[in-house]
């Protein structure tokens, strides 16, 4: 695949738009890893806004910040602390069984390889790419719902899926953005570019996006 002309252009600005201070609970993990936080962190973090994973993790790790701690605290417990980053019971459930699994399977440490973490239920590929990334410093592309969606907007890729969307980004960004992309793709996803009527009218890279599958913007 060619790379799109302005890719690197995009990239640079966008970097400037939205600096490392300013980023996501899961971002600011990264300067004291914990890899088992960051993990938990990041299953809070589905279908929900970064202040309410951020208040869902600070109430559960004053709590319970180990898998012992989270498989020993009664499931209504759980529920309560986690209660603020939404589909709390799922979660919950889904916590107790990670916790579980990383104990009794991996000898209390978090895997450090995708297959390994993609074994155990509940775990999908951008929680197992987060976790890879953050926690172990490895050179992956966590694409989330903003990793996916922004880069077909632009027209750099045309995917349907976010696994697809991995794959073709793996081929297109040059690897000194990767770090960086999925910070700066949620701020932009979260404050710009959303989901639906995106603010094109205000968006610094308007001039290099091919706005394709954009019905509504303001
Ligand atoms: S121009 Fe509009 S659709 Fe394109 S990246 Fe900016 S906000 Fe998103």
């Amino acid at each position: 695949m060619r790379k799109p002309k302005n890719i690197e252009k995009t990239m640079k600005i966008l970097i400037k738009e939205y600096p490392s201070n300013e980023k996501t609970t899961l971002n600011r993990m990264r300067k004291k890893p914990d890899a088992f936080k960051i993990l938990i962190s990041c299953l809070l973090s589905l279908r929900t806004q970064d202040k309410n994973t951020e208040t869902a993790s600070k109430k559960l790790f004053a709590v319970a910040d180990t898998p012992e701690k989270i498989v020993r605290l009664p499931v209504k417990r759980l529920e309560k602390l986690i209660f603020s980053s939404g589909h709390y019971k799922k979660k919950a459930r889904t916590l107790k069984h990670v916790s579980k699994e990383i104990l009794e399977r991996f000898n209390r440490k978090v895997p450090e390889t995708k297959e390994e973490l993609l074994s155990i239920k509940g775990i999908g590929p951008k929680t197992a790419n987060i976790v890879l990334a953050f926690a172990f410093n490895k050179n992956v592309l966590p694409i989330d719902t903003h990793c996916h969606r922004i880069p077909n907007r632009l027209g750099w890729i045309k995917t349907k899926t976010p696994e697809q969307t991995e794959a073709e980004l793996e081929k297109i960004l040059p690897k000194k953005y990767w770090n960086e992309f999925n910070a700066i793709f949620v701020q932009f996803g979260q404050t710009i570019c959303h989901p639906i009527s995106p603010w094109c009218s205000r968006c610094p890279v308007e001039e290099y996006c091919k706005k394709r599958n954009v019905e509504k913007r303001r």
